[in-house]
């Protein structure tokens, strides 16, 4: 497995890594052989989220020696993640949703909780961001070793940041190489990531096949016609309505009508995920009928996405492609 320095950690990852997000979903027995599959075929990264940590605690510790373990919070919730997941200290803790020039101005602050108080908890430090206006402020403050972000064929990242990122020697953690499951042209979408000056593609595996689809790009990832075509296409079909499913529509605060924003906008995504049967329930479909449009997700929404128009266009797609 082809590996890339990691900025100036000191750390080499392989090129295709497994985000956490399957996790979820899978049970515990699959969740286990999938992180042993994959470390046996040379991924050497695992992205974790809390809540997910009875399924894979085990498969973590048995190849401990052999993984980089990443995890996102905040200065409040380290201590937990580390006992959640019985670990003695993560190699990148990423301060997480932050999204807008407040939330960065506490991650500095928090930032300078984690460096005083709990360097032994974790390695490097990184940001984890869904708002491409500030990957350059981020990148110039120089208080993070490692930059995760979403990259794919859908949104365009301006040059200039990755040229600042190889300046300032910082890495950069692509997240959503599939746009969170909306590309299924799994070849074309890690070719386009992977030819960008990134560390690694960390994609969201649910089983040892698709760990086997993805790793066999990595032979040739030269970016042919037929990629740029499809690039193109996908643009122009997903560009101003996919949802990056960064969660900010529903976080800190919930939609005052109970409605699950992300859950419904993530609704193809879960069906595919299904293999098209209906797995979310009647109750949460309707409760788009509840929406009185006061827009305050839409206000919170770093890409601008028009969620009261799409939230019934959602519904009817997800009603129509399942069973
Ligand atoms: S616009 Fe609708 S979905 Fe969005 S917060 Fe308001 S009521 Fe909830
Ligand atoms: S609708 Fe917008 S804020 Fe909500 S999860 Fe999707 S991209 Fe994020």
């Amino acid at each position: 497995m082809e590996t890339r320095e990691l900025g100036n950690t000191g750390i080499k990852v392989s090129a295709i890594s497994l985000g956490g997000v399957a996790f979820t979903w899978l049970d515990r027995e699959s969740s286990e052989k999938l992180i042993d599959f994959s470390v046996e075929y040379g991924i050497n990264y695992i992205d974790i989220y809390a809540g997910t940590q009875e399924k894979i605690k085990g498969a973590l510790k048995r190849n401990r020696d052999k993984i980089i373990i990443s995890t996102r919070g905040n200065s409040k919730t380290i201590d937990q993640y580390l006992e959640f997941f019985n670990l003695d200290y993560f190699d990148i803790f990423l301060l997480s949703m932050i999204d807008s020039n407040d939330q960065l101005e506490k991650a500095i602050e928090d930032a300078e909780i984690l460096e005083r108080s709990k360097r032994s908890k974790f390695r490097f430090l990184g940001i984890a961001t869904h708002n491409p206006s500030l990957y350059e402020k981020i990148i110039k403050i120089k208080k993070f070793q490692v930059l995760m972000f979403p990259l794919n064929c859908i949104d365009e990242i301006d040059s200039k940041i990755f040229s600042l990122t190889k300046e300032n020697h910082s890495g950069i953690i692509a997240m959503k190489p599939m746009a969170g499951g909306n590309i299924r042209k799994y070849d074309s979408a890690i070719k386009y990531v992977l030819n960008k000056p990134v560390s690694t593609a960390l994609i969201g595996m649910a089983s040892i096949n698709e760990v086997e689809q993805n790793i066999s790009v990595l032979k040739d990832i030269k970016i042919r016609e037929n990629d740029i075509l499809f690039y193109n296409e996908i643009k122009r079909k997903l560009g101003k309505v996919f949802c990056r499913y960064c969660g900010h529509c529903i976080f800190p605060e919930p939609c005052p009508e109970g409605i699950p924003v992300r859950t419904i906008m993530m609704l193809e995504t879960l069906a595919y995920q299904a293999n098209l049967r209906r797995t979310v329930s009647e109750s949460v479909l309707k409760s788009v009928e509840k929406c009185k449009k006061c827009g305050r997700c839409e206000q919170r929404c770093p890409y601008n996405l028009p969620i009261r128009k799409l939230l019934p266009e959602k519904v009817k797609y997800y009603l129509d492609i399942t069973k």
